[in-house]
């Protein structure tokens, strides 16, 4: 008889539900037949890689045989020149999500609680569960984040407090001078992460500029990412900026070669390409406007954002037009995990998608 394992998993992980990614364009296509597919459902530049990049991944293919570069000397050294931070404050992470892991791994376990707000980042309660720590979850104020309430549920046992800015999926963002008085008012022995991963892409001037606010407070680590605006999701890779001490503590439990190769190698070309960065900005600052226009054509309310993707109110339950964009070979996402029933989460594509988008949803609505 084979043994059920489920009640031998660790407790944190028995009830545990996988991430739910955006359904990929292979899968619809092979459910409907349809040859055109636009998936706007994960946050991905729509440009595809750089041309900087892709020539530094063929450059390095002959190496392949070899493990990476465990410590990541170019990529540091690269970050560490661009952001003016020194490289023992930098974490490389196989993604940024790893190196969020990497922190719960250090920090959290079933003696600590983990503090993050209504709406955030779906990845923030997950890790709180498999780790067992205790997760308390803050009411949003307009759907973003509420930092004296959250600084108000900040309890002794408290390890580490997460903030998505701006957050997905609701693209909500916080400005400088409140996130300057939140951390002025945390715990020294609290850590606070601030979740940059779609950092490029702001255009408010009074934004929270994490990097500053992390010479000024030794428990705030500041991630990042190569998935969005420098156009590698596919490579997994990104970072964390904090105190040398922490980045020492979160490199104890890295796995020894987390991040590949060609992965370093187009990190480090893709920060040099200022070009593909800027026409990535000016292209997802045009899909913005052209998506909320059209959505405001069509009376449906939409969370002011920054980021690169748009959440509005369909008026109706969401899952029922997210199925009926499907049968039109258009792919969002649905955020009702996210407490969200009525929305759905766009990601800002080239011109010709987003029209794609908004045709469907009128003949959808
Ligand atoms: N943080 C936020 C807020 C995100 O939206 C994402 C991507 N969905 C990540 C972190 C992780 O991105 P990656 O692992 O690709 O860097």
């Amino acid at each position: 008889m084979s043994c059920d394992f489920v009640p031998l998993a660790n407790r944190g992980v028995q009830a545990l539900r996988p991430y739910q990614p955006g359904k990929p364009i292979e899968e619809l296509q092979r459910e409907l037949g349809i040859e055109h597919i636009v998936k706007l459902a994960s946050n991905e530049n729509p440009l595809g890689p750089g041309e900087k990049a892709l020539q530094a991944i063929n450059n390095t293919l002959a190496e392949l045989a070899r493990y990476p570069d465990g410590a990541g000397f170019e990529l540091k050294k690269a970050l560490s020149e661009k952001l003016g931070v020194q490289a023992s404050m930098i974490t490389l992470g196989n993604g940024s999500n790893d190196v969020l892991n990497l922190i719960g791994l250090a920090f959290l376990n079933s003696q600590a609680s983990v503090v993050f707000s209504e709406h955030a980042f779906v990845v923030y309660p997950m890790m709180a569960q498999y780790l067992s720590a205790q997760a308390i979850e803050v009411p949003a104020i307009d759907y973003g984040h509420d930092l004296e309430a959250m600084l108000a549920a900040i309890r002794e046992d408290t390890r580490v407090v997460f903030i998505a800015n701006p957050n997905n999926p609701t693209g909500t963002w916080l400005g400088h001078d409140r996130m300057h008085r939140f951390m002025q008012k945390v715990p020294d022995n609290v850590i606070v992460v601030l979740d940059e991963a779609y950092a490029e892409y702001i255009h408010d001037v009074d934004y929270a500029n994490g990097l500053l606010l992390q010479k000024e407070f030794a428990n705030l680590v500041v991630t990042r990412t190569f998935s969005k605006a420098y156009g590698l999701a596919g490579l997994r890779v990104g970072y964390s900026i904090a105190s040398p001490q922490i980045t020492d503590i979160l490199n104890r439990v890295r796995e020894p070669f987390n991040v590949n190769t060609l992965a370093q190698a187009a990190a480090v070309a893709a920060l040099h390409d200022h070009d593909y960065l800027q026409k990535s900005i000016d292209l997802n600052k045009r899909g913005r406007e052209q998506i909320e226009q059209g959505l405001a054509a069509m009376d449906l309310s939409f969370i002011p954002a920054q980021g690169n993707f748009v959440t509005f109110d369909t008026g109706v339950d969401a899952a029922d037009v997210y199925q009926k964009l499907l049968e039109q070979g258009v792919i969002v996402r649905p955020v009702a995990a996210y407490g969200l029933p009525r929305h759905l989460r766009v990601s800002i594509g080239l011109e010709q998608e987003n029209s794609r988008f908004l045709q469907a949803l009128k003949q959808v609505l």
